[in-house]
């Protein structure tokens, strides 16, 4: 070992999000294959954002506001909050990181259901914390063990709604009745990575739990409705105090410039966006109803991929899909998830995962 890694890390796997598609062609002596590990948008950006993004290239000699203020400013006029409750970070998945460094000293319990996002245990075990998952029944989240499971050592929840991998909601009165259970001083993290994919009916933490429960973070993000992914920014809502702390952690420069003007454009072209998030959802139903049909276990989804709950199977089917080219994302002895795309690409991975059961 080359100097004193801390133990934190040394008992960590290398973090691996989903596979490059010329990751598995390389693998497989393949081509033409298609990635649907990472829930990302399958068009590209808007021309309006695109022409943001390059405008804003111009610049970057320069470090870019590190505040990022006008675009503070211009989510907080279109959430209808103040400047004050809002930050923005490297993807949520830098606000996460901020979260942990913000609230958890190693020894500290985090509590979440799992399976659910796969940063969560990396990042609670990166700061030494202890992670306590809970059990999901039928696909979706146990509140109550939830409840059960925060202790006086708890610092943080994660609620990952709509969840990733498997795509179910808890509504915002099930989590409102959550944190009546729970001390004030444990913060609640509504991570909506997927919010827009959500339907309406499941509540909106923003305008439901924020103003009444300071401990309340909500994470929204511009990576997958508004086909961002690789601009890498993410918004954090919570109460200006919360924010001013979460701001301390902030990698300095960590939003670069074209991000915060692509992401600017991408509330400009709002509606567009909801207009393709409206393609997807329609493709989600129909694609799920297709499998359903064809005799196949699909999780009703809220989100932009589903999950396919092969359980034992996984690991082949998954292997076998990957060979004809279609890279999927394994839950080992659980399921696959697999990002809902353009119709065709659905069609590939659809009759991929046919095959592979078969064989
Ligand atoms: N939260 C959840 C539940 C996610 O699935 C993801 C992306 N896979 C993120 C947060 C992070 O997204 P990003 O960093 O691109 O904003």
């Amino acid at each position: 070992m080359i100097g004193r890694v801390r133990p934190a890390v040394q008992g960590l796997a290398s973090y691996r999000p989903g596979k490059a598609a010329s990751q598995a062609e390389a693998e497989h002596g393949i081509s033409g294959a298609i990635k649907l590990a990472s829930n990302e948008n399958p068009w590209a950006p808007l021309p309006g954002v695109v022409e943001a993004i390059t405008a804003a290239g111009e610049q970057a000699n320069r470090y870019a506001d590190h505040r990022a203020t006008e675009l503070r400013a211009r989510i907080a006029e279109w959430l209808s909050i103040s400047a004050g409750q809002v930050t923005v970070g490297c993807g949520s998945s830098g606000l996460l990181q901020q979260i942990m460094y913000t609230y958890v000293d190693p020894g500290d319990e985090v509590v979440f259901p799992w399976p659910s996002f796969e940063l969560y245990p990396v990042l609670t075990a990166q700061i030494g914390g202890v992670a306590h998952r809970t059990d999901l029944v039928d696909h979706a989240f146990d509140l109550d063990a939830v409840a059960t499971a925060v202790t006086a050592d708890t610092k943080a929840v994660f609620l990952a709604t709509p969840n990733n991998p498997t795509g179910t909601t808890v509504t915002m009165s099930q989590v409102d009745d959550l944190l009546g259970r729970i001390p004030d001083d444990v913060i609640v993290v509504v991570d909506e990575a997927y919010h827009e994919f959500n339907a309406p009916e499941n509540g909106d933490p923003i305008v439901d739990l924020v103003p009444r429960h300071p401990n309340v973070i909500v994470l929204r993000t511009f990576s997958k409705a508004y086909g961002l992914a690789g601009m890498r920014v993410g918004y954090a809502v919570a109460h200006p105090d919360v924010i001013v702390e979460l701001d301390k952690v902030l990698l300095a420069f960590a939003v670069s410039g074209p991000a915060q003007a692509g992401a600017m454009a991408a509330i400009d072209h709002h509606d567009e966006a909801m207009g393709r998030v409206r393609e997807l959802v329609d493709e989600r139903e129909r694609v799920a109803e297709a499998l359903r049909q064809a005799g196949h276990e699909v999780v009703p989804s809220h989100s932009n991929f589903l999950f396919l709950p092969v359980g034992d199977r996984t690991d082949d089917v998954y292997l076998s899909m990957e060979k004809s080219g279609v890279v999927t994302r394994p839950f080992a002895g659980q399921g696959l998830r697999v990002t809902i795309s353009t119709p065709e690409e659905n069609e590939r991975w659809m009759a991929a995962f046919t095959e592979a059961l078969a064989g």
